[in-house]
């Protein structure tokens, strides 16, 4: 397996330019450094029908290439399902029965940051357990021994953030996003994490997780948003900011990926020249903001 970077939208919708954006940093990061490019779609979860196949075809009408087929976390649930009998086999996880409701009403934990998991289930007796589960299915949770973890990232340093007994199965049977993405990239070979930074604050969780299933940590680079006129982080609502869009709108892909890079600081004129200038450390710390 060589080292390789990854693009992992959810298909949930099509791509914007936000998205493309990051796509477009991703491949960057990886062909620069010799890697491969790898395409995984994260289908666990808000999957639409048809999202799939349009956001393939618009990562390649603005010219980005991967190697191997595209990977879909749905048919990779042995790998998931094996990962959680480990950590679970390791004492390393337990059954969670609280509502949702009930963790926002339960009184944290003392010291325990903000939003972080109280830890109501964390300690129930076997007997507690089968009395709850004869009430609803558990989720599961992992059994943190840290209430916080660091993390290096090529644009943000060194990068401290909260670790809580965040979920590893919801109580619907799907596995977390936090757990897919940990055993996906560390099956796949894929040791450079290139994403938008608000995942920034996840990364702790998912690479302390990575270190409790013993599999290496890749690098991250966390890159900034795409804002609109209004500073908020961009959405379909926001005008043409598909290709679909953008196109009926007379600018064609090519035109909306030389826009991008230009945004990156780098040649607008095609992904190789691009390549050729690439160089994180002089890639702009800030959001763009795009106004069509
Ligand atoms: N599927 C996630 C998203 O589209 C990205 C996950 C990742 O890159 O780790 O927001």
């Amino acid at each position: 397996m060589r080292p390789a970077g990854r693009f992992a939208p959810s298909p949930s919708g099509e791509l914007h330019v936000g998205n493309l954006r990051t796509a477009i940093l991703a491949w960057l990061f990886a062909r620069s450094t010799g890697r491969d490019f790898l395409l995984r779609v994260e289908d666990l979860d808000r999957a639409r029908a048809g999202a799939e196949e349009e956001q393939v075809r618009d990562l390649a009408a603005i010219g980005l290439d991967w190697d191997g087929p595209v990977v879909r976390q749905t048919s990779r649930q042995d790998l998931y399902l094996d990962a959680l009998a480990r950590l679970g086999s390791g004492g390393l996880s337990y059954e969670c029965f609280c509502t949702r409701r009930e963790i926002l009403e339960a009184p944290s934990a003392p010291h325990a940051p903000q939003g972080a998991y109280p830890g109501t289930c964390r300690s129930l007796t076997p007997a507690e357990v089968e009395a709850r589960r004869t009430v609803r299915p558990p989720a599961v949770r992992l059994r943190a021994a840290v209430a916080e973890w660091s993390v290096t990232d090529a644009l943000h340093g060194e990068f401290t953030g909260v670790v809580d007994d965040f979920v590893l199965r919801r109580n619907d049977g799907v596995i977390a996003y936090n757990l897919a993405v940990v055993v996906d990239d560390a099956a796949q070979g894929i040791d450079q994490v290139v994403r938008g930074d608000d995942l920034l604050p996840s990364t702790p969780r998912q690479s302390y997780l990575a270190t409790l299933l013993d599999v290496p940590v890749p690098q991250y680079a966390h890159v900034p948003m795409v804002l609109n006129a209004d500073g908020a982080r961009l959405a379909k609502r926001d005008g043409a900011v598909t290709l679909r869009d953008l196109a009926a709108a007379g600018v064609g892909p090519a035109a909306v990926r030389g826009k991008i890079l230009e945004s990156l600081g780098l040649s607008g004129e095609s992904l190789t020249a691009a390549l050729a200038d690439f160089a994180p450390g002089q890639l702009p710390r800030g959001p763009w903001t795009w106004l069509g």
